[in-house]
């Protein structure tokens, strides 16, 4: 059996005329809303909150996601093809600070009820509000296991404190997808929860300066006997670990995208069916 692995094979294998489609209308919005701004964005640590809804608008945002729910479905090559354009406008901060939904929501759509996907998922996808995930802590974030933000179950609330740092779109953030221990230590006592940044006792730092992704806000988040719905909870209580694990594979995939199409890198964002070039 032979399968000849050339460019012009795997690009046809995997990108159609419905992703060239995409491409191009991702393309346009980056060169009308993001280029002509990009420095300044850069420069001033962080770009305008309206881009999330003209990238919602564009239906950026919803790529990959259900159609119920505001989005516009398909395979993982549409997110691929549209990472890879928004990855030409050159800023690291723009790409990560516009993606923090996609490493936010995925556990909630997985694990979520439908009730939860409606409030937490569907303005989103809208641009109407922006979502972040928070598991890193000051003590160590390779470690995910050994996570220490508390949330103790009081009646109908879960009692939150503690804190988290790096939060990519942290700043901005109107809720966040938390780690927080439920449970005994280790893997097997952490949940999900949502939190919402107008719960009381829910504090944010100023902008963490960073070398690099300027225009992404990065904040710590501190949490002082937040009460917190239980009905926020994702999935089972002390299983999150699992929606944690399973989230980082999207976002191994974008931040891989965000690598290699840096104008700085390998050529941006050129191919097309076929192996053509743009
Ligand atoms: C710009 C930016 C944005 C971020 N956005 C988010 C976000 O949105 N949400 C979020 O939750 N987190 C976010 N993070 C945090 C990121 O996930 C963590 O920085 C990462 O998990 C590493 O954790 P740490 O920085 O605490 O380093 P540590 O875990 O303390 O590791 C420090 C060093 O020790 C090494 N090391 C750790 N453990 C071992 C071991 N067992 N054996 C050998 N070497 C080891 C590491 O490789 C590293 O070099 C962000 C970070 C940055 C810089």
């Amino acid at each position: 059996m032979g399968f000849e692995f050339t460019e012009k094979a795997v690009f046809q294998q995997y990108f159609g005329a419905a992703h060239d489609m995409v491409r191009r209308s991702i393309k346009e919005f980056v060169n009308g809303e993001i280029m002509p701004h990009v420095d300044e964005w850069e420069e001033q640590g962080g770009f305008p909150r309206r881009l999330y809804k003209k990238a919602a608008e564009v239906g950026f945002l919803g790529i990959g996601y259900p159609e119920e729910l505001g989005g516009t479905p398909g395979d993982i090559f549409f997110q691929i093809v549209a990472w890879e354009e928004i990855m030409r406008c050159g800023s690291g901060g723009i790409t990560a600070g516009l993606g923090s939904l996609n490493i936010a929501l995925p556990p909630i759509l997985a694990r979520g009820t439908d009730e939860q996907k409606e409030r937490f998922v569907k303005p989103v996808l809208a641009g109407d509000r922006v979502a972040a995930l928070a598991i890193t802590e000051a003590s160590g974030g390779s470690d995910v296991a050994a996570l220490q933000a508390t949330a103790v179950r009081d009646g109908d609330f879960y009692v939150v404190n503690g804190s988290k740092t790096f939060i990519t779109s942290g700043c901005r953030a109107d809720q966040i997808t938390c780690a927080v221990r439920t449970g005994g230590p280790g893997a097997h006592g952490i949940s999900l929860l949502v939190i919402e940044s107008t719960t009381p006792g829910y504090s944010v730092s100023e902008k963490l300066k960073k070398t690099g992704w300027w225009a992404s806000d990065t904040a710590e988040i501190f949490f002082d006997n937040c009460r917190v719905p239980a009905e926020n909870l994702i999935g089972e209580e002390n299983q999150g670990f699992y929606g944690i694990m399973e989230n980082f594979q999207v976002e191994r995939l974008q931040l891989a995208i965000m690598g290699y199409g840096h104008p700085g890198g390998s050529e941006p964002g050129i191919y097309l069916p076929g192996g053509r070039r743009d």
